[in-house]
């Protein structure tokens, strides 16, 4: 039998990192209802990897610190969604030509420096057969993980089900929400429920390849590489490949353009070229929650209300801390 209510707890947003905190708030004992609206938001367009290490670049100490903590974190978070959620085990960091292999030298001396597990690798053909002859050097980060982000979504809605989560429709106004505690969880749009929130919108897109019946295999773990200059990642799924992402600032856009999907398909194939053969499946855009720092906002606003949004490019991997701090933060209806 569970004990009694925590207390109400209204959360703004059914995003991934909406439905973290509804799910762990839920487990902990409080009343919850999630606010969303018919829109997917960021979460439906993401490549899903949990990459601390393959994100990480120097200078950004806190934003690996973060990412690791919640990559722990994943492995519990794990547990109550169904294990075909995960779909890679292992990111291969490689580089196309001279400079792209400076850049990734740098990355991979910062974190060996520091005593994290990745591996240089300068016959990355034999590690994963599927690269472009000429592509050699790169690295491996054996820790990292990559799920399928609607998956996670899907799985989430229904264990918040199980859990009791109610839902409601999109707030237009906090004063209306009646609820002990309310969380802003609405990404992107955080701003507009309370205005000064330093988070601004950085469109990305993404592909979605399909196997075909006589392609070469999905690659069983994700590969990034930089290509003169520019970031491209693959992403498996059962069905194919994520491809993913431009970066650029462009208000907000969600419309997928020429320019940048040809980028990324250019990218794609000159690192694993099987890939001309499958199926263009889907091209989108979706707006990361930039915050100046690269750090979400996870923190008390007022009394009842508290933010947890600008997740930027991490919100996936950084969903279970968030949904951790968020609920040990919030303070049981009596002790306010
Ligand atoms: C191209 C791309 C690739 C990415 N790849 C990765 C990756 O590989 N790994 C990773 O960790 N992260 C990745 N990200 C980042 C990640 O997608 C975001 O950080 C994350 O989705 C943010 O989640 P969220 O729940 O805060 O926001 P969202 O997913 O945007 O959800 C917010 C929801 O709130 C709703 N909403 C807005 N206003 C209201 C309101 N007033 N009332 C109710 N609901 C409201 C919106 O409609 C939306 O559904 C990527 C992002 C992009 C764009």
């Amino acid at each position: 039998m569970p004990g009694p209510s925590l207390g109400s707890l209204a959360v703004i947003g059914g995003g991934v990192i909406g439905l973290s905190v509804a799910m762990r708030a839920a487990r902990a004992g409080w009343t919850v209802r999630v606010h969303r609206t018919g829109d997917h938001g960021a979460s439906w367009v993401a490549g899903g990897m949990l990459a601390p290490h393959s994100e990480g670049w120097p200078g950004e100490d806190r934003q690996l610190r973060l990412g690791l903590r919640s990559l722990e974190l994943w492995h519990e978070f794990l547990g109550q969604l169904p294990a075909a959620v995960v779909t890679a085990r292992e990111s291969l960091v490689v580089a196309a030509d001279r400079a792209d292999v400076a850049d990734l030298r740098t990355v991979a001396d910062w974190l060996s420096g520091q005593g994290h597990p990745v591996i240089w690798e300068s016959a990355a053909r034999e590690v994963e057969p599927l690269l472009a002859a000429g592509i050699r050097h790169g690295f491996r980060a054996p820790t990292e993980l990559a799920v399928d982000n609607r998956a996670v979504l899907c799985a989430l809605v229904t264990a918040c089900e199980e859990l009791g989560v109610a839902w409601a429709g999109p707030v237009h106004e906090l004063a209306a929400v009646a609820a002990d505690a309310v969380v802003l969880a609405n990404g992107m749009d955080a701003p507009a429920l309370w205005p000064g929130l330093p988070i601004r919108p950085v469109k990305g897109e993404v592909l979605r390849l399909r196997w075909r019946k006589g392609c070469l295999p999905v690659p069983q773990r994700v590969i990034r590489a930089r290509v003169h200059g520019r970031a491209v990642y693959l992403v498996p799924r059962p069905d194919g490949v994520v491809v993913g992402a431009t970066q650029y600032e462009h208000g907000r856009d969600t419309t997928p353009v020429v320019s940048g999907v040809r980028d990324l398909l250019d990218d794609a194939c000159t690192v694993v070229p099987a890939l001309g053969e499958y199926e263009l499946a889907e091209c989108s855009a979706g707006l990361r929650p930039m915050t100046p720092d690269n750090l979400p906002l996870v923190h008390r606003l007022d009394e009842r209300t508290y933010v947890a949004a600008g997740h930027g490019r991490n919100g996936f991997l950084l969903a279970p801390w968030t949904a951790e701090q968020v609920v040990s933060e919030l303070l049981p209806v009596g002790v306010q």
